[in-house]
């Protein structure tokens, strides 16, 4: 089984004026994001979103992020275009870089037999990446969509090349859904 794992589409990353706004429009993204979102659908394969959510005793606030993403405040709200998509069933809630640690979703994926695990979402320099090593490391085939992540920092082409080069992840086109086979 596949999943898709939908990082941080949060209005505190891709809507500005925020802390950790990103630099550039997330548009495009949203748009990949939702065709992958229908794509899992039509499949039968499940889709989770995985949301920053903190409190201010969280370690990573102040060091080394400014305070973001404070759990009830509109940052850590999933941005109005995919809100239609979640549901409390759909969300993982994490307070780390780390889409494992802290939260419930090693269980969520061995419930569902996941083998292959394709990521969308920000930042790619950042927890996309770091989400890649987690998922890598775990024995899942780990699939990055080059189309549907954004780095907060970094060139996205950079990001893609390092991600395919020291986590060995694959890009979307490598790894076509099995219907389309
Ligand atoms: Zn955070």
């Amino acid at each position: 089984m596949k999943i898709l794992l939908i990082i941080d589409m949060l209005n505190g990353f891709c809507r500005k004026g925020f802390p950790l706004s990103l630099e550039d429009s997330t548009t495009k993204i949203e748009n990949e994001i939702i065709s992958r979102i229908r794509e899992y659908r039509r499949n039968n394969f499940p889709f989770l979103f995985i949301c920053d959510s903190h409190t201010m005793n969280d370690p990573e606030i102040h060091n080394p992020y400014p305070p973001h993403c404070l759990e009830g405040t509109i940052e850590a709200k999933i941005i109005d275009k995919l809100l239609p998509f979640s549901s409390e069933e759909n969300i993982v809630r994490k307070n780390t870089l780390s889409i494992f640690f802290n939260t419930d979703l090693d269980e969520r994926l061995s419930k569902e037999s996941i083998e292959e695990i394709e990521i969308v979402g920000v930042c790619s320099d950042i927890c996309v990446h770091y989400a890649a090593y987690e998922c890598t490391i775990r024995g899942f085939k780990t699939i990055i969509n080059d189309q549907g992540t954004l780095p907060l920092f970094y060139n996205q082409e950079r990001e893609i090349h390092r991600m395919k080069k020291i986590l060995n992840v694959s890009t979307v086109k490598e790894c076509p859904m099995p219907n389309n086979t």
